[in-house]
């Protein structure tokens, strides 16, 4: 699958009497899937966009099937602190934003300001980790945003009802981030993963370790339900379990190269992601192998993320041409 520019043509779905997914069109940076769910003149938004304006086209959209929502939404979940998924917090009308405690810890972490002030610092620069900067987050717009935090936080499991749905929040981190969270909905048959799965498109390791989220995808592959991922088109169990094989691959493989003393950098290069490097971002493997190099206890770990996306530029561009080049 060849990796594609962010863009702005979402589309809303119906995947269950009142569960709506608004989809991406993609799976890359930022180009994150969120939910509303309705039922007896109640309603639930499940994340919001990178950026205001994905929001408001989101909100949009969503007023469009419940006119209720432009003016109160009962609860909005955010399913982990990245801003892909809380920057468009304050846009939505609600008294009520749940969210695990870690998450409302972690949103404090990495300001819409910190995000502008690099985008904008890689304006212009045609190094590889200037031009994948700008083709990953360029299109998004950072300024302005004030995160709303959460109002409601919870550890382990949350129960609310919307209408007559009840839906169960479970926290499965810290995986992709320390507190990620799963809404399922039992009575619907439907699961919103956040990003503990990514669908055809490579997961991210800020957090780990890697064996929780191991286990929640099994979790999740257990519903056998409807499956939103955060990133990628919408799935099932199938999805959970290539998820989890994907991190058992990249665990075991990992494993083996840091035990013979690889360096971080020649452990992701020389990795065989075998079908895996067909997916979107596959070049996220140095950032994960380098979350496995810190929870094997690595003396070696990279702690400068930009070095990290430099050696993702230069693979991406290798792989896939000059992102100035791809098409929408
Ligand atoms: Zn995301």
């Amino acid at each position: 699958m060849k990796d594609v520019k962010p863009n702005r043509d979402f589309t809303m779905a119906e995947v269950a009497e009142g569960v709506y997914v608004w989809l991406a069109p993609n799976g890359s940076w930022g180009m994150s899937n969120a939910g509303l769910v309705l039922s007896q003149n109640e309603s639930m938004i499940v994340d919001t966009m990178f950026d205001l304006d994905l929001t408001r086209s989101m909100l949009g959209a969503m007023a469009a099937i419940e006119p209720r929502t432009k003016e109160s939404v009962d609860v909005l979940i955010n399913t982990h602190a990245n801003g892909d998924h809380c920057h468009g917090n304050e846009l939505v009308p609600t008294k009520r934003v749940i969210a695990s405690e870690e998450t409302a810890t972690e949103m404090h972490e990495l300001p819409p300001a910190a995000l502008h002030a690099m985008v904008e610092r890689f304006k212009g620069d045609s190094s590889a980790l200037g031009q994948y900067i700008q083709w990953a987050f360029g299109d998004f717009d950072f300024s302005n945003i004030s995160i709303r935090l959460p109002t409601e936080t919870f550890t382990k499991e949350m129960s609310i009802s919307i209408g007559d749905l009840e839906i169960e929040l479970i926290e499965v981190g810290p995986a992709h981030t320390r507190g990620d969270v799963i809404a399922y909905i039992p009575s619907r048959n439907v699961v919103f993963t956040g990003d503990i799965l990514f669908n055809l498109e490579t997961p991210i390791m800020w957090s780990g370790p890697v064996d929780n989220w191991i286990a929640a995808c099994d979790r999740i592959a257990l519903f056998d339900a409807v499956t939103i991922p955060g990133h990628g088109p919408i799935t099932g169990r199938k999805g959970a379990l290539e998820m989890r094989d994907y991190w058992i691959l990249l665990r075991d493989q990992t494993r083996a190269r840091f035990e013979e003393g690889m360096s971080v950098f020649d452990a992701a290069r020389d990795i065989d992601l075998g079908s895996y490097d067909g997916w979107g971002g596959s070049e996220r493997v140095f950032l994960n192998v380098n979350s496995l190099y810190r929870e094997f206890g690595s003396q070696s770990v990279v702690e400068d993320v930009m070095e990290i996306f430099a050696e993702m530029g230069a693979t991406f561009i290798r792989k896939n041409g000059l992102p100035a080049d791809q098409g929408d």
